[in-house]
């Protein structure tokens, strides 16, 4: 017979885990938090206050940017589609009270389901192309959502193309569309668009046609990209009152970033590393492409918020005050489409959160803008190549080019250069040269909140088609 004695290995085994464990712990806190101190010197540095002339981050007056970027999915009528940007883009009195006037986008498919007849281009409604034409030559429609789903092959793709090429059309930014084949990454595994040798390939016609920008689907819920992330990022999402689904939705986007940072996926997250607005992808046929992030607050997680009714609470009063304390820039993920069954389109909650976001834009604290003209000013603001000189008389600033990652040199004209905005010295005239000549129109702007003066590229509005029946 034996007897039982306790084994005091056990015992050390456990405090040896228990060490290890809080060694760990303690090593990853230190390594997070190094990690948010380079992320606050890699944007604070980007707005140094402390040369005679800088680059703004934002066009004057503005301390943040937001884009509202909506997928076209379950937008089923050119009726549906009209009073929805009625209502966001002039200041018409519309069924939902007067129009808020900011430059807010939308996108578009070519091809839609089988069997089904939404709001695209080859729809059988020829309104559908005619309005969907102009709104694109406005700029306001900047956003391709895939092919659609009701299109699998290159032969499609093509004639897509060539079809818009014919009308003037170009569409700037791409936006994957939930399992469509012609999406394009391999985000999904049903992704076929960058594929070479399959049959929906088209990323070889489709990027040079005009995509600058694609969203693969990284999405975020962090509020204000390009920004420095610290543990309130994730810990106080400002959104939600139930906190743990809002801190298991957190713990998700900063397992995200634990991943990026130490290379445990593949790239699928790069933009996360360091809260980046946007980033260089390489497509599976090996061309780049600027990808972009976008965010949703919603507590269940990313994209349960993405509808008419979940934007009310991602551009709610706490977002857009926390955008501004970080200054950050904020692309919301949504899908005005997703409204209900049937009028209104614009649900009453997100009318009242538009209007409180258009008097954080009239009151020059917010830059609300169109997904392409935010990424585009973000990206030509990177690549800008000046120099500055002041004496006792002047201030010249000379303006060399936009050297772009992806396309090389690009034109520094005024439709790139809109927005950019140089803090300069008191009291001095200020010249800007733009390849050695002389700028005429410009902006000079009386001080700021950190009381510098500046002077900037007058921001084009976009100027949207006029309403009209949609059967006209
Ligand atoms: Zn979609």
């Amino acid at each position: 017979m034996t007897t039982r004695r306790p084994n005091r290995n056990v015992g050390r085994t456990l405090r040896e885990t228990a060490a290890v464990s809080a060694a760990t712990g303690f090593f990853l806190i230190l390594a997070v938090q190094w990690d948010f101190s380079r992320t606050a010197r890699l944007y604070r540095d980007a707005a140094s206050m402390h040369a005679p002339v800088s680059l703004r981050q934002y066009p004057y007056p503005f301390r943040a940017a937001l884009s509202i970027c909506s997928d076209i999915d379950d937008t089923e009528t050119p009726e549906e589609f009209l009073s929805i940007q009625e209502f966001l883009n002039t200041d018409h009195e519309t069924v939902y009270g007067r129009g808020v006037g900011l430059e807010i986008g939308n996108s578009f498919y070519m091809v839609d389901r089988p069997g089904r007849n939404e709001f695209t281009w080859f729809s059988d409604r020829p309104q559908d192309q005619r309005i969907i034409r102009e709104f694109i030559r406005a700029g306001i429609i900047d956003c391709l959502h895939s092919y659609g789903e009701g299109c699998s092959t290159r032969v499609q793709a093509v004639s897509a193309i060539r079809a818009l090429e014919r009308d003037g059309c170009r569409v700037p930014v791409w936006i994957n569309h939930s399992n469509a084949r012609s999406n394009m990454s391999k985000w999904f595994k049903t992704n076929r668009g960058d594929r070479l040798g399959d049959p929906a390939y088209h990323s070889d016609v489709t990027i040079p046609y005009a995509i600058r920008y694609v969203s693969c689907g990284s999405s975020t819920s962090v509020v204000g990209q390009d920004a420095p992330v610290s543990w309130r990022s994730y810990l106080c999402p400002p959104v939600s009152e139930a906190c743990l689904k809002s801190l298991r939705n957190s713990a998700k986007s900063f397992f995200k970033r634990i991943a990026s940072m130490f290379g445990l996926s593949d790239t699928r997250y790069f933009l996360h590393r360091d809260n980046a607005l946007i980033g260089i992808r390489r497509l599976e046929d090996g061309r780049r492409v600027y990808e972009f992030m976008r965010y949703d607050l919603h507590r269940e997680g990313i994209g349960y918020g993405a509808d008419s009714r979940g934007l009310a609470e991602n551009i709610s009063e706490s977002v857009l005050k926390r955008l501004l304390e970080v200054r950050g820039t904020g692309i919301v993920y949504t899908h005005l489409g997703k409204n209900g069954d049937g009028q209104p389109w614009v649900d009453p909650q997100t009318a009242d959160a538009l209007r409180n976001l258009s008097v954080h834009a009239t009151e020059g604290r917010i830059l609300v803008t169109t997904t392409y003209k935010l990424l585009n000013y973000t990206t030509v603001r990177r690549a800008l190549r000046w120099t500055a000189e002041a004496d006792s008389t002047e201030t010249v600033i000379r303006i060399h080019g936009i050297r772009d990652t992806i396309l090389g040199e690009i034109e520094a004209n005024e439709e790139n250069l809109q927005g950019i905005t140089f803090t300069v010295p008191d009291g001095k005239p200020v010249r800007i040269l733009v390849h050695g000549k002389a700028c005429r129109d410009l902006r000079t702007n009386p001080p700021d909140e950190s009381g510098r003066r500046s002077v900037s590229f007058p921001w084009k509005r976009l100027k949207p088609p006029e309403f009209h029946d949609p059967g006209h």
